[in-house]
């Protein structure tokens, strides 16, 4: 039995390990994108596979009998290419989404639907934007030039990106205390992030909660219709063990 789980999350790392320790043949794929990736348990590949076409030849190739689709929610592209392969292959497909988050009494959120929707609302909330998106598409902020930006990613900011910008190369998980630092170190004035959802990163939001500061929520893309959602790594496993024993 050969489970191909897309990845990229820590959900999507917990499942490869759960399906190794059951003694399953688990390829994670990896897009490539971060320098020094935490690798999962068992077999592992990195890079894209060419589309549609080239992920429908690789689950052939390989003999894939079910693929997990644990990538990060806002990761739309490979998303929607698994559930086309999947369904030219006739390969069953799950796709793992944590829970979003929700705001609590005390948290001052907006929504966006993108991130030039962010973008537009940050001049009337403050000039001093903690900016939790990731580092590509910064572009949107690009033209926000009476801002200045705390950009925190894992590797350096990729494509254009705004012209007052300080980078804060990290990588979670994050500490309650240390959000609070970084708050206050740089005088924010503004959260945004992308409604990721998990405990990883959720400690910027009670930080800013505490601190009286507004955040910016952009919301998650929906998932590619019909296909099956689990919402953690648990019922992830018992689908892979329904669907391939
Ligand atoms: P994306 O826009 O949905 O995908 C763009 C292309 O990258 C895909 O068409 C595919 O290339 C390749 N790719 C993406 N994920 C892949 C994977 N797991 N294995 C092999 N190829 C993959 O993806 P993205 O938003 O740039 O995210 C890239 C990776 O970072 C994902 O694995 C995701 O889980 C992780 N991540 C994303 C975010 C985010 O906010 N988007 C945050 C944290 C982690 P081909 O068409 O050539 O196959």
């Amino acid at each position: 039995m050969h489970v191909l789980v897309l990845g990229g999350t820590t959900e999507a790392r917990q499942l490869a390990r759960l399906l190794a320790a059951r003694e399953r043949t688990v390829t994670s794929s990896l897009a490539g994108r971060v320098a020094a990736p935490t690798l999962p348990e068992g077999n592992v590949r990195i890079g894209g596979f060419g589309g549609v076409e080239g992920m429908a030849r690789w689950l052939r190739e390989h003999h894939v009998d079910a693929v997990v689709d644990a990538t990060h929610p806002f990761a739309e592209r490979i998303s929607a290419n698994a559930a086309e392969a999947a369904t030219r292959t006739g390969v069953p497909l799950l796709a793992l989404r944590r829970p979003g988050w929700t705001p609590v009494p005390g948290d001052d959120w907006r929504f966006a639907d993108s991130l030039a929707q962010a973008a537009q609302l940050l001049p009337d909330l403050s000039d001093r934007v903690f900016l939790t998106t990731g580092r590509s598409g910064l572009a949107a902020f690009a033209g926000l030039d009476g801002l200045w930006f705390l950009v925190r990613s894992v590797d350096p900011p990729e494509g254009e990106v705004p012209r007052r910008m300080t980078v804060l190369l990290d990588r979670g998980p994050y500490t309650l205390q240390g959000e609070r630092e970084v708050l206050r170190e740089h005088r924010i004035g503004v959260l945004v992030t992308k409604d990721s959802g998990g405990a990883a990163t959720a400690a910027k939001l009670v930080a800013a909660r505490e601190a009286g500061l507004p955040v910016v929520v952009v919301r998650r893309p929906p998932v590619v219709a019909g296909v099956e959602v689990a919402q953690d790594v648990e019922r992830a496993a018992r689908w892979v063990r329904e669907r391939v024993g």
